[in-house]
């Protein structure tokens, strides 16, 4: 399988088949602006030394500030956190915001720190960074692992709420973040839902990962009436063809900390389940799910792609094939990084928005997103992966041009 960088350059590549674009602008967007490495050094609570790989990588800023998240994970490595910079300045040119791509990480196992060891390490990120980041110039935000204590932390220390996003409320955060994802992924598909080869209401939906993402979609889907036939999470799948309770199951996934065991329903692998036959598959875990291997049983009609990178390259031409529509990450799940930039502007303007008009903003913003995409992916005959990253590209070319 190709690293995820190489994957990364081979959508461009693939987009750029349709639309070509100057070799000069194309260069530019293959390569990061900036690869910033650090090792941090922070004091462990038995008074020992521990070291850590820190980074940010600053790809473009041709449209705004460098804008993503930082990830602690025991297996972030360069070539991940270049990949997910890279698709963050094609998601917020997509989503329309004035911001561009980065993506920061360390090298360390969260689960491993106390809560002392987790803010010295955030406070040793911020000053290793501090002469790379701040709100006008690169503004980083939570990612797998890390949440809004930690971007608190990294406020305070920097000393400007500004210079991050996705803080609690009483800290400059913005209401409607922690919900941004799934909302903005639901806009998304209700925006294209004429153009989908989809029967009548109420949908079939099955959802992998019942996380901050998974499950707020299942939230948003249940309560308007669709059946959530199946959702995963890391221990297993469970399936009721007739629908499960949502609330219920959160209740249970509290009590237990596993979706499995859920009464009237049957457990499966989570191999199974993303096979199952049903309207709409929400993957909302991990990368690379749906491969050249699987994507030949998927039997879903439409893939929305709440997760970043569930479905390979190999996999987009199969399910192309097969009729099966991909709504890509870089649309799907930009909503997040939509009201990470309403925070950031409430911030910079000392406003307080009502949790009304950030759910009118996001849908309008959504809305705007996919039918750009949609109108592209007609006028070219092609999917909306491609079509997506040839809006961001349009996008990203006017706005080089005018700094010319
Ligand atoms: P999360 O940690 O809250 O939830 C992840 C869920 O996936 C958990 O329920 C976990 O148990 C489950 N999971 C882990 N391994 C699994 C496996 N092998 N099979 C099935 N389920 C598994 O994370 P999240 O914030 O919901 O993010 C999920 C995905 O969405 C990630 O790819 C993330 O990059 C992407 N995303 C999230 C946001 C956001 O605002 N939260 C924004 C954009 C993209």
């Amino acid at each position: 399988m190709p690293n995820a960088y190489q994957n990364f350059l081979s959508q461009l590549d693939r987009a750029l088949a349709v639309v070509p674009k100057p070799v000069s602008l194309v260069a530019t967007l293959q390569t990061p602006n900036r690869i910033i490495e650090h090792t941090l050094s922070i004091h462990k609570d038995n008074g020992a030394e521990q070291s850590l790989s820190a980074y940010r990588i600053q790809h473009n800023n041709w449209r705004g500030p460098y804008k993503g998240g930082i990830r602690f994970h025991p297996q972030v490595d360069l070539d991940e956190v270049k990949t997910l910079a890279a698709l963050m300045t094609f998601k917020t040119a997509v989503a329309g915001i004035p911001m561009g791509g980065g993506k920061g990480g360390v090298t360390v196992d969260p689960k491993t720190l106390s809560a002392g060891e987790r803010e010295r390490l955030n406070r040793a990120w911020t000053n290793a960074f501090r002469a790379d980041i701040g709100p006008t110039v690169d503004v980083p935000a939570p990612d797998v692992n890390t949440g809004s204590a930690d971007m608190d932390v990294i406020a305070a220390e920097f000393g400007h709420p500004a210079v991050v996003t996705g803080k609690s409320i009483t800290h400059g955060g913005s209401v409607g973040r922690d919900t941004a994802t799934a909302q903005g992924g639901w806009y998304v598909f209700e925006a294209l839902r004429s153009h989908l080869n989809l029967g009548p209401d109420p949908l079939t939906v099955v959802i992998q990962g019942f996380g901050n993402a998974g499950a707020t979609f299942a939230n948003i889907a249940h309560a308007l009436g669709h059946k959530i036939i199946a959702v995963s999470d890391s221990s297993g799948a469970i399936h009721n063809s007739a629908g499960l309770d949502i609330p219920a199951l959160h209740l249970y996934k509290t009590a237990h900390r596993s979706v499995q065991g859920f009464p009237g329903a049957e457990n499966l692998t989570n191999s199974a389940m993303l096979e199952l036959p049903c309207d709409l598959l929400i993957p909302a875990a991990l990368e690379s799910q749906i491969t050249g291997e699987n994507a030949p049983r998927i039997k879903a009609k439409v893939i929305l792609e709440l997760a970043n990178g569930p479905v390979t390259t190999a996999a987009d031409d199969i399910l192309f094939a097969q009729n099966i529509s991909v709504i890509p990450d870089i649309l799907a799940n930009s909503g997040g990084v939509t009201v990470s930039y309403f925070e950031w502007d409430q911030n910079m303007k000392s406003e307080h928005w009502s949790a009304l008009e950030v759910d009118q903003k996001l849908r309008d913003h959504m809305n705007a997103a996919a039918t750009a995409v949609q109108t592209i992916a007609v006028q070219h005959g092609t999917d909306l992966r491609r079509a997506a990253f040839i809006v961001a590209l349009n996008r990203l070319q006017e706005t080089e041009s005018k700094q010319k």
